[in-house]
């Protein structure tokens, strides 16, 4: 933004969005990268073979474990973790270089994600956490996702139990009742945690500019 002559811009956030699956979190991130031209997702290492219908580098970065190895030993990565004997990790520098353009990036992880990378990038991140209207709600949208067992169901509602119980430790809190009013929110939360003053860069310049001439 020039004021002046004067440059503020910003550092780019870090958008954590955790739910419940069956929540509609997917379809609420994918609105919101089509709506937000500046947000962009960010893409995982992951050990685990390609499966067919994914594209390297838009799903995951499918690399070997030793490779897996020598990121983390490294220092490459900003979070990792192991889910069914693969290894899967968020790399730091593509973020970063986001980050610095003044480029926003989405994370859709659960809740053991989000708490390792608030700890690796504290001030980047802004985390959201996304209910669901009723648990009547969640368990009908788990239900028409498959023809599963019960006992599938029954052992889906269980783990978005426990996702649940972490909501406390988001910043913000959205009951998806509506997907428009649910993107809405969203992006109301982007719009304002982009103006966040420990976010502008040049700001301090901007002022003292205007006080020079006061
Ligand atoms: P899938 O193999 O089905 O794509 O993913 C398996 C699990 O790994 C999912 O629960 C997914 O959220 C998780 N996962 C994918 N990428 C990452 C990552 O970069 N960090 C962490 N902590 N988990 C991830």
């Amino acid at each position: 933004m020039s004021k002046g002559g004067l440059e503020i811009g910003r550092r780019g956030l870090m958008l954590v969005l955790s739910s419940p699956s069956g929540a509609g979190k997917t379809t609420l991130a994918r609105k919101l990268l089509a709506a937000e031209p500046s947000l962009e997702m960010s893409v995982s290492v992951t050990t685990r073979p390609m499966r067919p219908g994914e594209a390297e580098g838009k799903d995951y970065i499918f690399i070997s474990p030793e490779a897996f190895t020598a990121m983390q030993d490294r220092g490459d990565l900003l979070e990792w973790a192991l889910v069914f004997d693969n290894r899967y990790g968020t790399p730091k520098a593509p973020v970063e270089r986001a980050l610095e353009k003044g480029r926003d990036i989405l994370f859709d992880i659960d809740w053991q994600g989000a708490e390792k990378l608030t700890k690796a990038a504290k001030g980047d991140l802004v985390s959201v956490f996304i209910l669901p209207p009723s648990a009547e709600a969640l368990e009908t949208r788990l239900k028409d996702r498959a023809q599963d067992t019960p006992e599938v169901v029954k052992r889906r509602m269980a783990g978005a139990s426990n996702e649940i119980q972490h909501w406390e430790d988001y910043d913000y809190v959205i009951v998806n009742t509506d997907v428009e009013g649910s993107v809405r929110e969203l992006r109301s939360i982007l719009a304002a945690e982009r103006l966040k003053q420990s976010r502008r860069t040049g700001l301090k310049e901007f002022v003292r500019g205007i006080q020079k001439k006061l």
